[in-house]
């Protein structure tokens, strides 16, 4: 079995990445399904061949952490059994689909994209043409039900609209209005996107995502290119808000509980709670992109929603730590100059008073801000001397202060909670002039 390992390579189960805790494993769940068998099965694996820690990746993957060059070969053996390992690292590398968790459950959805997510994952597998694509590339579908996924952030995009005569799928590059098609050509209409895409970068590797080449070349070169015949103006029109998923919804004939994780990382152990409890009420469970996890079954008894809070689960959106986004960071990651998770733990009290809703602060181990991509009210960026800190922008960008210890942190955000956002700015300079920082 192929085994290379990279460091800063998407990990897969062929081609795990290396970081701080031992080698990184990441399982791509087709359509984020998962019987009580299996998932029972990869806690099993976590637990046997890892280090027993799984993160709940902002894709909607599991990755398993802190395997070895020594338990690979028999990881990859199990998954292979279990039907989670691909023939090849390169269709791996790039079946990166995200689509709605909640398909063929949530009658508000326009249709159930399940075949749909299917026929393409097939294509990515087969057609090797789209093997040179970068492992970041993200297609996106999104069945039009209650829970919006996060189509901005994906390259190629396919959202479904109830049309006349007929449904569609609106098609979105990189968060911009590009066309649409009908339902049954999702996948050539995806690949066809794809091709596009790499025939006009041409040897450029360095465009690696399509927003990389529609700001040099706008959205229609890209639509034409691909032979999309309706091309609605290409308004910025993207859905990057997390929706309110924790606690109990009522769907139609099924009831589904939303399990938040904290930071998306959980153990073994919880994944086999989650597992038993999906088997008691003969259920399921669903991967989401919202650091939580779906149990979804027929009837799902009020005690249960109380049992999986005692193990840990977080069942209320209001929760503090709902409020702050953090990444590995030291000592899982080998970039991570901070221990971001234990920081931001600790200053989760805090964080849900610097914003309404939403991410309000993120504490990030590197400038990288793999946690949470985009712009936050407040961010925190780990250095070897500290926090920088940054406001209203994102991991990436410019720091307004820089090395700041946590004693310093805590007192600072103490005071922002008080402060307008338009007024945090200068409150920061004042308080570091006052504090001789
Ligand atoms: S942001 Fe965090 S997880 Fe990402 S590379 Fe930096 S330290 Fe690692």
């Amino acid at each position: 079995m192929s085994v290379v390992h990279r460091k800063g390579w998407c990990p897969g189960a062929l081609r795990p990445m290396e970081s701080g805790d031992g080698l990184i494993v990441r399982l791509r769940i087709m359509g984020g399904a998962l019987s009580p068998d299996l998932a029972r099965a990869i806690a099993a694996c976590a637990k046997d061949y890892g280090n027993g820690l799984i993160d709940l990746s902002g894709r909607a993957n599991l990755q398993l952490r802190g395997v070895t060059r020594a338990t690979l070969p028999a990881l990859q053996a199990r998954l292979d059994a279990l039907g989670l390992l691909d023939i090849d690292p390169n269709a791996e590398a790039i079946r990166n689909i995200l689509a709605s968790p909640l398909t063929g459950i949530d009658p508000s959805a326009v249709l159930d994209i399940g075949s749909g997510i299917r026929v393409l994952d097939e294509r990515l597998r087969n057609d090797t043409r789209l093997h040179r694509l970068s492992p970041k590339f993200l297609f996106l579908i999104d069945d039009g039900g209650c829970f919006p996924m996060p189509s901005g952030s994906a390259d190629i995009a396919f959202l479904a609209r109830a049309g006349q005569p007929a449904f569609f799928f609106e098609i979105r590059l990189a968060g911009k209005r590009a066309g649409s098609c009908a339902v049954d050509d999702l996948s050539e209409t995806a690949a066809r996107l794809a091709h596009a895409f790499l025939k006009l970068r041409g040897a450029d590797e360095t465009i690696r995502r399509i927003a990389d080449l529609t700001a040099r070349i706008g959205t229609d070169a890209i639509a034409q290119a691909a032979g999309l015949t309706d091309m609605p103006n290409a308004a910025e029109d993207s859905c990057n808000v997390a929706p309110r998923v924790l606690g109990a919804h009522a769907l139609g004939a099924h009831t589904v509980l939303g399990l938040g994780i904290p930071f998306g990382r959980l153990d073994a152990q919880a994944l086999h709670t989650l597992a038993d409890a999906a088997e008691t009420v003969e259920g399921e469970l669903r991967l989401s992109p919202w650091r939580a996890i779906f149990l979804v079954a027929n009837q799902i008894h009020p005690d249960l929603a109380g049992r999986m809070h005692d193990a840990g689960f977080i069942l209320d959106e209001e929760a503090p730590i709902r409020s702050i986004a953090a990444c590995s960071g030291k000592p899982a990651c080998l970039h991570g100059a901070t221990a971001s998770q234990a920081d931001a733990a600790r200053l989760a009290p805090l964080a849900r008073k610097l914003a309404a809703s939403g991410i309000a602060l993120h504490v990030s181990a590197c400038a990288k801000g793999c946690a949470h991509p985009r712009p936050a009210p407040v961010t925190l960026i780990g250095r070897d001397r500290g926090y920088d800190l940054v406001l209203d922008a994102g991991a990436g960008d410019q720091p307004l202060l820089r090395g700041l210890d946590m004693p310093v942190v805590e007192r600072l955000l103490q005071k922002f909670v008080t402060t307008p956002p338009i007024e945090r700015a200068t409150l920061a300079h004042q308080f570091c002039v006052e504090a001789q920082i």
